[in-house]
């Protein structure tokens, strides 16, 4: 469908909120939601104007927002603990860019230690027991890698 014949059929396209549901739909708020807010049919709504306008690419690529929201959530509501600690994982994968990264060279260390919470880091200074997050960001095993390719 192109883009002129779905915007004449429309209810998103013709909504005086368009912008604000584009926005909610990028950053990973439910579609089911959305429709509820702003009174839309149903959700089948909002993916047919996410599908016209190009947000599914758009909101894979906003992919850190949704686990920002999950890591961020953690700290007020009870979020299962694996849930978690597989999205920091992933946090720790996926670049501004949204793409997966699996090299560990690339990975910052320091960065990673900012990410550990305050009992992560006093277990470590403690017994010096790095969280299973951190040990699985980090593949290469530490103690074999030779050359120093930390370039900052
Ligand atoms: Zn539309």
């Amino acid at each position: 469908m192109n883009v002129a014949r779905h915007k004449a059929q429309c209810t998103i396209c013709a909504h005086e909120n368009s912008a604000e549901i584009e926005a909610g739909f990028v950053n990973w708020e439910s579609p089911a939601k959305l429709a509820e807010e702003y009174e839309l049919a149903d959700r089948t709504t909002v993916y047919r104007h996410a599908h016209a306008l190009g947000l599914f690419d758009k909101r894979k690529r906003n992919v850190r927002a949704a686990l920002e929201r999950i890591i961020e959530k953690s700290g007020e509501v009870e979020v299962t603990a694996s849930a978690v600690v597989a999205a920091i994982q992933a946090y720790a994968k996926i670049n501004a860019q949204g793409q997966w990264v699996e090299r560990s060279e690339h990975v910052n260390m320091n960065e990673l230690f900012e990410r550990m919470s305050k009992d992560e880091l006093e277990r470590y200074a403690r017994d010096g027991k790095l969280p299973d997050w951190f040990t699985e960001t980090v593949s290469v095993p530490l103690a074999t890698g030779q050359d120093d390719g930390e370039e900052g």
